[in-house]
């Protein structure tokens, strides 16, 4: 190694991520925070997130109860759902509003259904 050009390595750099996790690494930096990591990323944990927080697929079902046999409700929500998720998914890839992905979709099949 040449002298005095490298910057001094921590070998046990400490990476806090905001979900709680840590762990250590290499680094040239000390301390390293994270807001997102493998432990909490929806990619790694599967899981799929849908920001319809105040519930309008439920609302939208519910309207549809009346009308529709338990069946029909069951794939018209399926389908809603899938698509809210991908929508939303979409918005914030974009970085526009994934809760406003989600209205449009109830939206339309609001539309569609005449709820
Ligand atoms: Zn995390």
């Amino acid at each position: 190694m040449k002298a005095n050009i490298h910057p001094t390595y921590h070998e046990n750099a400490k990476v806090t991520c905001a979900c709680g996790n840590a762990w250590l690494t290499g680094s040239t930096i000390p301390e390293i925070r994270v807001n997102i990591c493998s432990k909490c990323h929806p990619f790694y944990t599967g899981e799929q997130r849908i920001v319809d927080t105040v519930g309008r697929v439920e609302r939208f079902v519910k309207r549809l109860e009346a009308r529709q046999s338990a069946t029909a409700r069951q794939e018209i929500e399926a389908k809603i759902r899938r698509e809210s998720e991908e929508a939303a998914r979409k918005a914030r890839a974009r970085g526009d509003n994934p809760e406003k992905a989600v209205a449009d979709v109830v939206a339309k099949y609001a539309a569609e259904q005449n709820a």
